[in-house]
């Protein structure tokens, strides 16, 4: 059989991207191809589950823009669609003095996105928001929100009625007059068009078509702790801290999941294969082609010493604990 769309990957992206086809494309055939045996089986099953404010972004940026508008779009399907959610806002914290100035920076980049609700808070007010949080300051940020990401993933396949194959990798893409022949683990499909969502493996995808990007995808690992449920009370919603001046990471933060559990993490560790979730994951073809690529060493040049106690700290939970007791 023929299909108009091909989607390959069924993370939260294919899923979406699938969704909206249906509704701007309702007679269209479509086909998600996803290599594993279920959706959301990478980053969309395994982030923090926080739908973010976009106070962080470039004022102006495309991803401000879009990341406020999503916001507001994903609070209204879940709450039609029924996805477990809850916009429970979050702080971010100056943990000294010697970070307020940069608090306040961040509080007036909130500003200019149009980030809602933001407040400043004094070292006082902290705790009405937080009462286990201490710091010299805080943004409160009423729009931050947490998700199922998962139940969503689920939920935007089945509504986009697409026909999804599981355990079909994609390997090869044949052009042909009016289309393309995919290749996949589970045979041959023929398409129209398709479109590639497929995360971590994004740049082999375009590869397959002969694109050849600049860019490739350099694996970095995050690891998460859950606080015993003894400790739970110690965190109401989110807890962030202030995200680094340069190292592009969020920092380990206090997140409460929609089930009530709290998770503490992630760091952010270079990883020597892009989908094994464990410290010691080794594939030979990722670590090859994330070494060979200049943009790694340029990176590790620029952030050796962040990149430095990222390591140290995913192999001590001291120093991982040190680290969130900062915030609480
Ligand atoms: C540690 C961590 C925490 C995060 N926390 C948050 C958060 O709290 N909030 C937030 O908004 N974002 C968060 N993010 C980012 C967010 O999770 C990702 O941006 C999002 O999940 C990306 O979705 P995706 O569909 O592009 O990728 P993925 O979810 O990785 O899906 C890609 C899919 O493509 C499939 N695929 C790949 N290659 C092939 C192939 N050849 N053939 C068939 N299928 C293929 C994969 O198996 C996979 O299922 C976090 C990310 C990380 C890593």
């Amino acid at each position: 059989m023929r299909y108009d769309i091909a989607v390959i990957g069924a993370g939260v992206v294919g899923a979406a991207v699938a969704y909206r086809l249906r509704e701007s494309l309702p007679d269209a055939r479509l086909l998600v191809l996803e290599k594993e045996s279920a959706p959301a089986f990478h980053q969309s099953g395994r982030n923090s589950g926080v739908i973010h404010s976009g106070i962080y972004y470039k004022p102006g940026s495309l991803k401000a823009r879009l990341c406020a508008q999503g916001r507001e779009q994903l609070y209204e399907f879940a709450q039609r669609e029924g996805i477990p959610h809850e916009r429970c806002g979050k702080i971010i914290l100056a943990t000294d003095a010697s970070e307020l100035p940069r608090l306040q920076k961040l509080y007036e980049r909130g500003l200019e996105n149009g980030t809602p609700g933001i407040r400043l808070l004094s070292s006082a007010e902290i705790t009405a928001y937080e009462p286990e949080a201490r710091g010299a300051g805080a943004i409160y940020v009423p729009v931050t929100g947490i998700i199922d990401y998962k139940a969503l993933t689920e939920r935007l396949l089945q509504l986009s009625g697409a026909e999804v194959r599981y355990g079909a990798e994609v390997q090869r893409l044949r052009p042909i007059s009016q289309g393309y022949i995919i290749h996949t683990t589970q045979g041959e499909y023929e398409v129209g068009h398709f479109i590639a969502c497929a995360g971590l493996q994004a740049d082999r995808i375009a590869w397959m078509d002969e694109l050849h990007p600049p860019l490739r995808v350099v694996p970095f690992r995050g690891d998460y702790y859950e606080l015993a449920p003894s400790a739970r009370y110690k965190v109401r919603n989110l807890i962030y801290p202030l995200p680094h001046p340069t190292y592009p990471v969020l920092g380990v933060h206090l997140t409460r999941m929609v089930d009530g559990t709290v998770e503490a993490g992630p760091n952010a560790v270079f990883a020597w294969a892009r989908e094994i979730y464990t410290r010691t994951g080794f594939s030979l073809r990722d670590a090859w082609e994330a070494l060979s690529y200049g943009g790694t060493w340029r990176f590790f040049l620029k952030h050796w010493r962040e990149g430095l106690e990222e390591y140290l700290r995913a192999f001590s939970r001291k120093r991982f604990l040190r680290s969130l007791q900062r915030l609480i």
